[in-house]
């Protein structure tokens, strides 16, 4: 018979009730997750009323792929789980004028196929196929992406290149923060918890815009050991406008403004050799990079020389 125990976590604000199944092999082991409650919101009202309700003790639902994960490795133990896919408010990828809006719970999967996001933001476009694998793709959410803020995540990096709005909302009304201003930390933002990522507004690339998107992984599909997102204007041969986002190297994206900034005004003519090299030495004093379980500091510094070195070779080569 199945039995529940109780266990306070570390700070002991929380009780949490883990269930044990008997298996004849290993003897008692708990289950997935522990036991929450459950909501299909079905408006954004009532998902802030929960929230308002439930505090901290409350999680916002959307793909699921990273916070399921939380709750069967028992890395997160909320009592209620406010499933917000049931609303179309948060939905959808749209013209707007200059710039593209996304909807909060718009899947990986329609960005990657949309025709839009293909025509006006082919930084995306690119970065898409880099996140996990199709089956994570299909369920995850722009939103969730970046509320959750993993340092190693597509996502946040290409809204930092592009210069993104982020807008959120609560039962206090709207804000919008810059993304450049949005992530603070390793899965730290400057989201309130009541707050919901509802719509990420994206500046369309002006067609001379040329990108670069690559990253560094153990095995295709897992997250970035480092990575790159780059956009650039090239007039002839000359850079300007630089933008380097790395991500994977630190606990948040990083604009490597300084870098991007002496770069501007360099020809892409001759010796790229020595250009790279310049654009390096700039890069290894702006860069600060921390270690993680794969990496020391030191090789994602050398990995992001390496990527940035692609890119400008690749620009040289005029692809993009
Ligand atoms: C095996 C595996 C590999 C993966 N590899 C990658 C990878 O390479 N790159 C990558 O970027 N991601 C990767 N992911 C994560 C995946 O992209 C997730 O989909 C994404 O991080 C979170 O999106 P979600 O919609 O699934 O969010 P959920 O898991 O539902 O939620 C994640 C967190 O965000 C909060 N949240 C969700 N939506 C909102 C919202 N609209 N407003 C406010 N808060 C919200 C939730 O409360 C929760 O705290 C991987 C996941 C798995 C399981």
């Amino acid at each position: 018979m199945p039995s529940m125990v109780s266990w306070r976590l570390r700070g002991g604000a929380q009780r949490v009730r883990y269930r044990y199944v008997h298996q004849p092999n290993w003897g008692k082991i708990p289950v997935k997750a522990p036991p929450f409650a459950y909501v299909r919101a079905t408006s954004l009202d009532q998902v802030f009323d929960l929230k308002a309700q439930h505090g901290d003790d409350a999680r916002i639902l959307a793909g699921g792929q990273s916070l399921m994960a939380m709750l069967n490795l028992r890395l997160d133990a909320p009592e209620l789980l406010i499933d917000i896919n049931g609303l179309d408010a948060l939905k959808g990828i749209d013209e707007d004028g200059d710039a593209v809006v996304i909807g909060g719970l718009t899947r990986h999967v329609e960005l990657e196929r949309s025709a839009l996001v293909a025509t006006h933001l082919p930084l995306i476009a690119e970065a898409m196929p880099n996140i996990a694998h199709p089956a994570i793709r299909n369920r995850g959410t722009i939103g969730g992406s970046i509320a959750l803020a993993d340092p190693a995540a597509e996502l946040p990096a290409c809204v930092v290149a592009l210069d993104a709005e982020i807008k959120l909302v609560s039962g206090a009304g709207e804000r919008t923060v810059k993304a450049r201003e949005f992530f603070h930390g390793l899965y730290d933002t400057a989201r309130n918890d009541d707050e919901l990522v509802a719509a990420v507004r994206v500046p369309k690339s002006p067609v001379s815009r040329r990108y670069f998107f690559s990253e560094i992984t153990p095995r295709r599909g897992d997250f970035a050991s480092a990575g790159l997102a780059a956009t650039v204007e090239i007039d002839g041969d000359t850079m300007s406008d630089l933008t380097l986002v790395f991500f994977g190297l630190a606990g948040r994206p990083i604009l490597a403004a300084r870098t991007g900034d002496a770069a501007s005004g360099a020809a892409l003519t001759g010796d790229i050799d020595q250009i790279i090299g310049q654009v390096h030495a700039v890069l290894d004093e702006e860069l600060e990079t921390q270690a993680d379980l794969h990496s020391s500091a030191k090789m994602k510094s050398h990995l992001a020389r390496v990527l940035t070195k692609r890119a400008l070779t690749q620009f040289a080569a005029g692809r993009s």
